[in-house]
């Protein structure tokens, strides 16, 4: 039975990722930080919570990186652990680097150092591209980052690269377009969106106040990119890889989306607020899979509209519980 590492196993992807591989057959392990509380509420909602082996450490203690690495010995690592909202990456600027960008390093530190044969896979950011130059992004085009979080981002791609390069290591960039589900933080302006249209829907929420609506993201299904993942690592040589779904849609048309699905007019409940505008926006990613469907094999399923009624559905049954 192969082992396989994962860190932010309790965030969207972690869960969606442990599921497809207790499927496949994988022992999962995954580094749990120290919180006041630790919540599994995704793996929870995914019934796989004891199914999963759970290891203490932090991304900002290479030492527990290793020990935990040392005691699993996993053949496979998938470091998807992170300070993940752009939002807040300038609130908290010098801890998003450190954990984002400086984590990065310490985990292929403490791959070279436990066992460099370690496959290793890097939750690289489409916010990598940030103040676009190309109208479609693929591998080729020429990174502009626009927040702390996606600075943070570009030092851990050029790190996974170069320990490929100066170690041989095995360690590959999957660079994901957005990608949302049920399980999305609340932050995150889908979710934000499809939680506040149940409210709305059950009479719990007045009006929905968002920041720049005419932003357009290629926003695909977290449980579709996680396959993309593993076969990233299945594949003879470390690559970096764009994992998106090549369509692009504007936050307002994800908005009628989900107030559509219950016979709600948007423009009746959506408050634009100054406050929520970015200090520097990036405002069109749209990705370019070709090299993933030809190299991979991967192409995405679920449709904008499909993920939205999705969430939404689901947001509803947890409004209906409260
Ligand atoms: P989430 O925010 O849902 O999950 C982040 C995870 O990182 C959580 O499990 C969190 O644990 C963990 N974490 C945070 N700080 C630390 C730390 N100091 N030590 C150890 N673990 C820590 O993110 P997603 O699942 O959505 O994303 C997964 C990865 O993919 C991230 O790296 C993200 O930046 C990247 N990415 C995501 C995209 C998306 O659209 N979802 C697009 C492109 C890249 P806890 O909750 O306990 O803090
Ligand atoms: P990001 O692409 O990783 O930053 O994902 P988000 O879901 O946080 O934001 C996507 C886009 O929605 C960005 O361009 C935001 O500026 C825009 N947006 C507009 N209003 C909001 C809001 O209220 N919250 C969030 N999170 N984003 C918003």
């Amino acid at each position: 039975m192969k082992t396989a590492f994962l860190t932010g196993i309790t965030g969207q992807d972690g869960a969606y990722l442990a599921k497809f591989l207790l499927e496949k057959g994988y022992h999962v392990v995954g580094l749990v930080p120290r919180r006041s509380t630790v919540d599994r509420w995704r793996l929870e909602y995914l019934n796989i919570a004891d199914q999963v082996e759970y290891k203490d450490g932090d991304l900002l203690d290479v030492s527990s990186l290793t020990r935990a690495l040392k005691a699993c010995k996993p053949a496979e690592v998938y470091h998807l652990g992170a300070q993940s909202f752009v939002g807040s990456s300038w609130e908290q600027p010098i801890l998003t680097a450190q954990v984002t960008g400086m984590g990065v390093l310490h985990v292929l530190e403490a791959i070279r150092e436990t066992d460099p044969a370690i496959k290793m896979y890097q939750a690289s950011s489409s916010e990598l591209y940030g103040l676009i130059q190309e109208p479609q992004q693929s591998e080729q085009t020429p990174f502009y980052p626009r927040s702390p979080y996606a600075v943070s981002k570009l030092f851990g791609y050029w790190m996974t690269k170069n320990y490929r390069e100066s170690f041989q290591m095995f360690s590959t960039n999957g660079i994901l377009f957005n990608h949302e589900s049920p399980l999305r933080g609340l932050e995150f302006v889908t979710r934000k969106v499809t939680h506040a249209v149940a409210r709305i829907a059950a009479n719990k929420q007045k009006e929905l106040r968002l920041g720049n609506i005419q932003a357009k993201r290629d926003w695909g299904f977290a449980g579709d990119f996680v396959e993309a993942m593993w076969l990233m690592l299945q594949q003879d040589k470390p690559d970096d890889y764009v994992i998106a779904t090549g369509k692009t849609s504007t936050v307002e048309e994800m908005c009628k989306i989900a107030f559509d699905y219950v016979g709600l007019n948007y423009l009746d409940y959506v408050v634009i607020d100054p406050e929520l505008y970015r200090p520097a926006e990036v405002d069109i990613l749209l990705g370019n899979p070709e090299k993933a469907k030809r190299e991979l094999d991967w192409t995405p399923r679920t449709k904008l509209e499909e993920l939205i009624y999705m969430m939404v559905e689901a947001d509803m049954q947890r409004v209906a519980k409260q």
